[in-house]
């Protein structure tokens, strides 16, 4: 693929609703408060779109996956929810995508971006979302992160620097 100079505001937002209403048309039980906190200043990066979408998209993905599961574990006053959050750096942009599930254990911290890892049934999950995000990510010169803590929520945040 091609790069373009691309706002990433917008298909941030797009794949937040996607997404959401993708698994409600899956699991008519799935509710979850979302929202995106855009950063209007928010510059241009040079991305190949369809690459830096499929890895919002299953950043956003995993994230309305793990508030399901937290919800469907039936806690008490548990409210599922997934913030997109965009901001401009110095050295490009940060967006992150946050959620309030149940985190991801210290001991698998290390596979997740392995290909292949998963820990979701057969046929929910195929483990490579993060290990090919990771690749898309490096190939834009950018960084992918995770920060998670177990029973509270993760938060990934993936770094493009400015053209
Ligand atoms: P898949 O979604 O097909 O399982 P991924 O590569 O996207 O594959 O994710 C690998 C694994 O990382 C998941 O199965 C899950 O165990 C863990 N994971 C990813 N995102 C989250 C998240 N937001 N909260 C908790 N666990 C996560
Ligand atoms: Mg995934």
């Amino acid at each position: 693929g091609e790069k373009h100079a691309t706002n990433l505001n917008v298909l941030a937002e797009e794949y937040l609703k996607l997404s959401y209403h993708g698994l409600r048309a899956k699991d008519k039980s799935f509710s979850a408060d979302f929202k995106a906190e855009l950063d209007p200043d928010l510059p241009k990066v040079q991305v190949v779109r369809q690459d830096i979408g499929r890895v919002l998209l299953n950043l956003i993905n995993n994230a309305f996956y793990a508030v399901n599961e937290k919800a469907k574990s039936g806690i008490e006053g548990y409210k599922p929810e997934v913030i997109v959050s965009t901001k401009k750096t110095e050295s490009g942009i940060e967006i992150s995508v946050k959620d309030n599930g149940n985190g991801i254990p210290d001991s698998i911290k290390e596979k997740i971006f392995q290909p292949f890892f998963t820990t979701k049934p057969t046929g929910s999950g195929t483990g490579l979302g993060l290990s090919l995000s990771y690749d898309i990510v490096k190939a834009h010169g950018g960084e992918l992160k995770v920060s998670s803590k177990e029973g509270s929520g993760t938060v990934f945040t993936l770094k493009i620097p400015a053209a």
